[in-house]
């Protein structure tokens, strides 16, 4: 078998424990002589399956018991448009902090529904800081307000969690979900879609405050209704079973590394190395401010960049691979979620040292 060291920014690297356990379950999961993907989403085997990876993911994340947990489709995307359709009548209005790539996605997508406040934005169309707490403009009937807590793109991670008073918060934690403990209880929402720190592309995990569901502020498609898909236990139409069950082996993995505590530390040891490797050398750079910088997505650029290429040619020769910057951005990102083993990071540290030697 040969694994390489995959830094995708997502579809990412997961756990080659979670994968084995997989394959080894593929044909035959567990004596029932069928694969989970061959499964009733009804039938009591993967009823088990279900309600196994929402307990762990309760215990994980300390989910409070007032706040539902849903396995949904369409990724992160796909709630851009949701969170605006059940949380705001037309033109009425919703509060966006923007930091970066997605937060701007997200305010777009909101803006066709209602009104769309900005209420800070940190600078396009470089993101490298993120607001203060006192650059938030929280005035006027705002019915949540959203901001994204880790910017896959533009590498940038906010430091603390924004206060809003009544005003329910909001979280697109898609990248940096489960890299360490968060206090589910600041939350109104928080989603993440899954392909980044807990399996399959498509589904996405939303864990919402039950006086938010029951708000019924406008009349839904039934597919497009939180309140829906949360009385069906989001079983409402089939769900994205196989991308569950793959999910909860990922939390199983998570609990028997010590939980959240124990990644944010494994977590924080990977990032600060990279960083400071970065910062240590000329032929480096990463342009985020340190106090806001992604311990899950690192991007940098060459101080040449006509070396970009011959970078990653000679990167993937040596087992680095997916280094490729966003073509928004450039240069190159490390995404380095939870399944990135300390030895991935190490080998990326080493290479770059032995590429920057070679070539200044
Ligand atoms: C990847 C990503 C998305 C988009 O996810 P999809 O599942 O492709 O819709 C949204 N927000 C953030 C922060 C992301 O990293």
């Amino acid at each position: 078998m040969s694994r390489v060291f995959n830094f995708s920014a997502g579809p990412a690297v997961l756990p080659v424990e979670v994968l084995e356990q997989a394959q080894s379950e593929m044909l035959d999961w567990r004596s029932s002589g069928m694969s989970v993907m061959e499964m009733s989403h009804r039938g009591k085997d993967f009823m088990e399956i279900a309600q196994q990876a929402e307990a762990d993911l309760r215990e994980l994340l300390a989910v409070p018991s007032n706040y539902k947990i849903l396995f949904l489709q369409g990724g992160a995307s796909t709630q851009f448009a949701l969170m605006p359709m059940n949380f705001v009548k037309p033109g009425s209005k919703a509060g966006y902090i923007i930091t970066g790539s997605w937060s701007q996605k997200a305010v777009k997508e909101a803006g066709k529904w209602c009104q769309a406040v900005v209420v800070a934005d940190s600078g396009s169309p470089n993101y490298s800081e993120v607001p203060t707490q006192d650059d938030l403009d929280l005035g006027n009937d705002l019915n949540y307000v959203h901001y994204t807590p880790n910017e896959t793109i533009d590498g940038v991670e906010f430091p603390y969690i924004p206060e809003t008073g009544d005003i329910p918060l909001i979280a697109d934690y898609s990248s940096s979900i489960l890299s360490e403990p968060i206090p589910v209880e600041k939350y109104g929402m928080i989603y993440a879609g899954a392909q980044k720190n807990i399996g399959c592309a498509g589904l996405v995990l939303v864990i919402i405050r039950e006086d938010l569901l029951n708000a019924k502020i406008n009349k839904l498609p039934s597919i497009f209704d939180y309140s829906v898909l949360a009385a069906a236990d989001s079983m409402y139409n089939t769900p994205s079973t196989y991308a569950w069950y793959i999910a909860g082996l990922v939390f199983q993995w998570l609990k028997k590394l010590g939980g959240l505590q124990a990644m944010a530390a494994r977590n924080k040891r990977k990032a600060d190395k990279l960083y400071k490797a970065i910062d240590d050398s000329d032929f480096y750079q990463n342009p985020v401010s340190p106090t806001c910088r992604s311990r899950m997505n690192v991007p940098f650029t060459l101080a040449n960049p006509d070396l970009d290429g011959l970078f990653l040619s000679e990167a993937a020769q040596n087992q680095l691979l997916s280094l490729k910057g966003h073509r928004s951005v450039g240069g190159m990102r490390a995404s380095i979620y939870n399944a990135m083993p300390e030895q991935g990071v190490n080998a990326l540290i080493d290479f770059m040292q032995q590429f920057a030697s070679r070539n200044s």
